[in-house]
């Protein structure tokens, strides 16, 4: 039976050239700072997003962590969206790993958190309250690109009450490709930025944490504490700049493949399609399609998640033609008779 596998685009697996630069990679021990590969992307890294270094972890989980790890501590708040991944998708790790208080704020339509929100939510210098030091925002954010002004207001008043800056930008890249934007640019307003290479971009294994030099040597103390210290990292390296390389512009072509899945399936009774930006496409199922409906979908062989609001996701290897499969399959289980 044909597979079309719409659950996430961590599913991606390394392209033949992709796995011919990881097995002919240089390496050394990553610890020690001895792998070559491994400080190329690094340094690559750092100079495509204009920070002053960047940091290869196993994991976008772990480089959020040591972020807000290094940026706050014991007892200390973190500001972040109540629909980020940070706070809902992480294990709560900032409260088990660093005694860290989340404070979630509303996210708005476009992903954004207002910045009179965030205002409101830092608190005064007084005993009583937990020390405010980091806001945490995400771009995209379930497929939607958050606008910059708004971001950058958020950041600004962040800035104004001396806290740090964190973007969990899994997927900017997919952000990069949509506005035509530097991931410079996209950045600029953050002190620290988390990249997922492993999602879109296609890469096995494997975020960058960057920024500023002294927050990096920092974030090492962190990822060594973590477990997340590699050895011969290069071969994993080497997918990471592969991907840098090769896969962001590509991005352009899954945003398409959703915007064509999101059209093909307008329309369709009890099915709300919400608009599609980037590469995610969201459907609202009415009361009556619910049940079951992700399980209908695996038995053809369409694979999604989520269940009154499911989630389908496009990366690089879902052809135009498993959009149509996908769809097809859709509209089959939507209007029986029809199909
Ligand atoms: C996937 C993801 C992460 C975490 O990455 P993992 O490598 O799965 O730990 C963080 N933030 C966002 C927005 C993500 O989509």
């Amino acid at each position: 039976m044909r597979l079309v596998d719409l659950r996430s685009d961590t599913v991606t697996r390394p392209t033949a050239a992709m796995r011919k630069v990881m097995a002919e990679a240089e390496v050394g021990d990553d610890v020690w700072g001895d792998d070559p590969t491994v400080n190329r992307l690094q340094a690559v890294a750092a100079e495509r997003f204009d920070f002053e270094a960047a940091l290869f972890f196993p994991s976008g989980t772990q480089s959020n962590l040591a972020a807000m790890l290094t940026w706050c501590q014991r007892g200390d708040e973190v500001l972040v969206g109540a629909d980020a991944h940070t706070f809902l998708h992480e294990g709560g790790g900032v409260a088990a790993l660093g005694s860290i208080h989340s404070h979630a704020l509303p996210n708005e339509a476009d992903g954004s958190l207002d910045a009179s929100v965030v205002r409101r939510a830092i608190k005064p210098k007084d005993l009583h309250f937990a020390r405010t030091r980091l806001l945490a925002l995400e771009n995209t954010l379930d497929g939607k690109v958050v606008p910059q002004e708004r971001l950058e207001a958020a950041c600004a008043v962040a800035k104004q009450h001396g806290l740090a800056t964190h973007l969990d930008g899994a997927r900017l890249m997919n952000a990069v490709v949509k506005t035509g934007r530097s991931e410079a640019q996209l950045s600029a307003p953050f002190d620290s930025v988390s990249l997922c290479l492993s999602k879109g971009l296609g890469a096995p294994v494997g975020s960058l944490l960057l920024g500023e030099r002294p927050f990096i040597d920092e974030a090492r103390r962190w990822r060594k504490t973590l477990g997340g210290g590699m050895r011969q990292a290069g071969v994993l390296a080497a997918a990471g700049l592969y991907a840098l390389e090769h896969h962001v512009a590509r991005l352009a072509d899954d945003h398409a493949n959703a915007a064509h899945l999101a059209s093909r399936l307008a329309g369709l009774a009890g099915v709300t399609v919400l608009p599609v930006q980037t590469n995610m496409v969201w459907l609202d199922l009415a009361p009556t399609l619910t049940t079951g409906f992700v399980a209908r979908l695996a038995e053809h062989g369409v694979l999604a998640s989520g269940a009154e609001r499911v989630r389908l996701v496009v990366h690089l290897d879902v052809s135009r033609d498993d959009v149509e499969y996908a769809a097809r399959v859709i509209h089959s289980l939507t209007s029986p008779r029809s199909a």
